[in-house]
């Protein structure tokens, strides 16, 4: 994925996200964007822990699977992979793309599962929010609380993170990677 494609990628994300007018964490706008999209979203009890999501379309229905077992951040950002698959139009196989958690977690994975990743983050976790809820834990993260600044500046780190992951329902992991990315750390 070189630059320009993430730069679209991007601004496909910050498009749709346009309607978040009232700056909710972007999670909680996906019932609606689904139904806005005609996609029909379902949780599934799958036992193979390795299934993540599927999108699939079946009869011009587009419908969405996600692995009801997987743990609530996972399942977050599968949800966000799967309408990325959806959005950038990528092409199906028998009609579906299976997304287990090597595609969705995992490195070496295919060009699309990189997009539909891609996606997930920009839009879980938009620039402009991103930044807006980080000024915000600065201005209220006590100052100074350790008697070395090296220490103080690690446990910053570490509940700016921890902040903003709660915030956006991802994974620390999830949300460290993107603050890299966005050079915020
Ligand atoms: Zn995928």
């Amino acid at each position: 994925m070189d630059w320009r494609r993430k730069r679209q990628i991007r601004n496909l994300a910050d498009g749709i996200l346009v309607q978040n007018v009232l700056h909710r964490p972007p999670i909680e706008l996906i019932p609606a964007i689904m139904k806005q999209r005609g996609i029909v979203f379902e949780e599934r009890n799958e036992d193979d822990e390795e299934f993540c999501g599927v999108y699939m379309v079946v009869k011009q229905v587009k419908i969405i699977f996600v692995n009801t077992n997987l743990r609530t951040s996972r399942k977050h950002f599968t949800i966000a992979h799967e309408l990325g698959h959806h959005y950038l139009g990528h092409p199906l196989q028998n009609g579906a793309i299976i997304c287990d958690s090597d595609s969705v977690f995992g490195k070496n994975k295919p060009e699309q599962e990189k997009e539909a990743d891609y996606f997930a983050a920009c839009f879980l976790m938009p620039e402009n929010l991103v930044k807006q809820k980080r000024t915000e834990f600065f201005n209220h993260f006590p100052k100074q609380t350790t008697l070395f600044l090296e220490d103080q500046q690690l446990e910053q780190q570490h509940q700016l993170k921890r902040y903003l992951s709660d915030y956006f329902q991802v994974s620390m992991e999830a949300m460290g990677y993107r603050l890299d990315e966005l050079k915020l750390v």
